[in-house]
């Protein structure tokens, strides 16, 4: 948990709701759902999960609308501070964890310069609701002592990672945001000498009824994305423990479509 130093005016809670399942939500996080006066949510939040919320709670939805542009960053702290400071508790309800590629780092500078008290509360990341969902393990005394997340997400139309770093054996790679970037991210990793056979899958929404794994190899997952039609959001994991990848705990894992 997180205080500002100075004293506090208006209360938010950045909450993590984990991967999909709104059984994977923290009971932390659950209790301020229902405490909440304002939910402000997008996108990546499991069905189901509003339903921890008060039936009085307002609740704001800042996420993708088809067709339409995400609220930009600056109109949702903005929006976090005003209902705050209207004397709201706030609750700011993200997919996974708030600090895993989930801006919340930005929330929370700009709640505390406003004199916000702000605490956090974590949630399982898409990584490890994949992980357990499909039945693979991210590190493993056989095959990967360490496991990356990384950021797959496009800037000026480059993918601007430390290619080397990342192609070290034994090492299980975890990409967000990636299945735009997918042949950039193969060639690249394979030139930095990571094996194209490498075992390698795309996994579509984990934990949620229609979570999809498509296991393949790292020379293989832009034709795999292409042919399956994979769409975000989805992760790249990429690393000889999707070896031991449980294809029947995956087919027991419900509308699980295993390729
Ligand atoms: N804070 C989130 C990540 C937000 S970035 C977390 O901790 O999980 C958004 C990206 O996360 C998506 O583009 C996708 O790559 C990944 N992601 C989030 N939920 C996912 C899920 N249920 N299954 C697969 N990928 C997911």
């Amino acid at each position: 948990m997180t205080q500002t130093t100075r004293p506090s005016v208006g209360r938010v809670a950045l909450v993590g709701a984990g991967p999909g399942d709104p059984e994977l939500i923290t009971v932390k996080g659950a209790r301020l759902l229902r405490e909440a006066d304002v939910v402000i949510y997008d996108n990546l939040v499991g069905g189901g999960i509003l339903d921890f919320t008060s039936p009085t709670a307002e609740r704001i939805f800042v996420g993708k609308m088809a067709g339409n542009h995400t609220l930009p960053q600056e109109d949702i702290c903005q929006l976090l501070v005003d209902k705050a400071l209207a004397g709201k508790f706030v609750v700011r309800l993200k997919g996974g964890d708030p600090f895993v590629f989930g801006r919340g780092g930005e929330e929370l500078d700009v709640l505390m310069a406003a004199g916000i008290h702000v605490e956090i509360v974590p949630g399982v990341t898409a990584a490890l609701g994949a992980a357990a969902s499909f039945g693979f393990p991210l590190t493993h005394r056989d095959h990967a002592q360490s496991c990356v997340f990384v950021t797959g997400h496009l800037k000026d139309d480059s993918i601007n990672l430390n290619w080397p770093a990342l192609a070290q054996p034994n090492q299980t790679i975890v990409i967000y945001m990636g299945i735009t970037g997918l042949e950039i991210i193969s060639s690249n990793l394979q030139a930095a000498g990571l094996p194209g056979n490498t075992p390698a899958a795309l996994i579509h929404r984990a934990t949620w009824p229609t979570q999809a794994i498509y296991p393949c190899q790292l020379a293989t997952l832009a034709e795999t994305a292409r042919e399956n039609k994979v769409k975000p959001p989805a992760l790249i994991v990429i690393g000889s423990v999707m070896q031991l990848l449980k294809n029947d705990r995956a087919a027991a894992s419900s509308p699980t479509e295993i390729q």
